[in-house]
């Protein structure tokens, strides 16, 4: 039997959003896994976490979930990228699903962005081959320096009150 509630001291927010830094086999999480603790009542706060049984990726950057509840019950929810999030749960507000999905796949994103600059530094490190070129790193200081770390921002003109 999974549980569905935790009891938290200490705190009185409404909802707790957490990512799972091991795997919590008696609410059915595992390591990594987002979901949300929503406040009930007293000190008891409900562990709304879901899981994906299918997605779908469409070409225009939308991606389509099949989820299942922690409590069992199916939904479908739609993370679209120019248009409102939807989902089959009865919830009309912007409801936890969405909430938890666009979080989740957000970090994905973002993982993947970072593996990917990761590759790319690999790729363009310098190979120093050429004899004449001195082994001092005067060559990569100059126009073609790569900001993978530090992105130049743009400078923001002084406001005063
Ligand atoms: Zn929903």
């Amino acid at each position: 039997m999974t549980k569905k509630t935790v009891t938290l001291e200490f705190t009185n927010v409404k909802r707790l959003k957490c990512t799972a830094k091991v795997d919590m086999p008696a609410y059915g999480i595992i390591a990594g896994q987002r979901f949300h603790l929503v406040h009930l009542h007293g000190n008891e706060y409900a562990v709304k976490a879901i899981t994906v049984t299918n997605r779908n990726n469409y070409k225009n950057g939308d991606v389509r979930f099949e989820i299942v509840n922690n409590d069992g019950t199916p939904y479908v929810t739609t993370l679209r990228r120019n248009a409102p999030h939807s989902c089959s749960c009865p919830s009309s507000k912007k409801c936890y699903h969405i909430l938890i999905l666009a979080d989740t796949e957000n970090a994905r994103l973002a993982r993947i962005r970072a593996e990917k600059m990761a590759r790319q530094a690999i790729v363009v490190a310098p190979i120093i081959d050429n004899p004449s070129m001195s082994a001092n790193t005067s060559t990569l200081t100059g126009s073609n320096e790569f900001h993978l770390l530090k992105p130049t921002l743009p400078q923001r003109p002084t406001v005063h009150a």
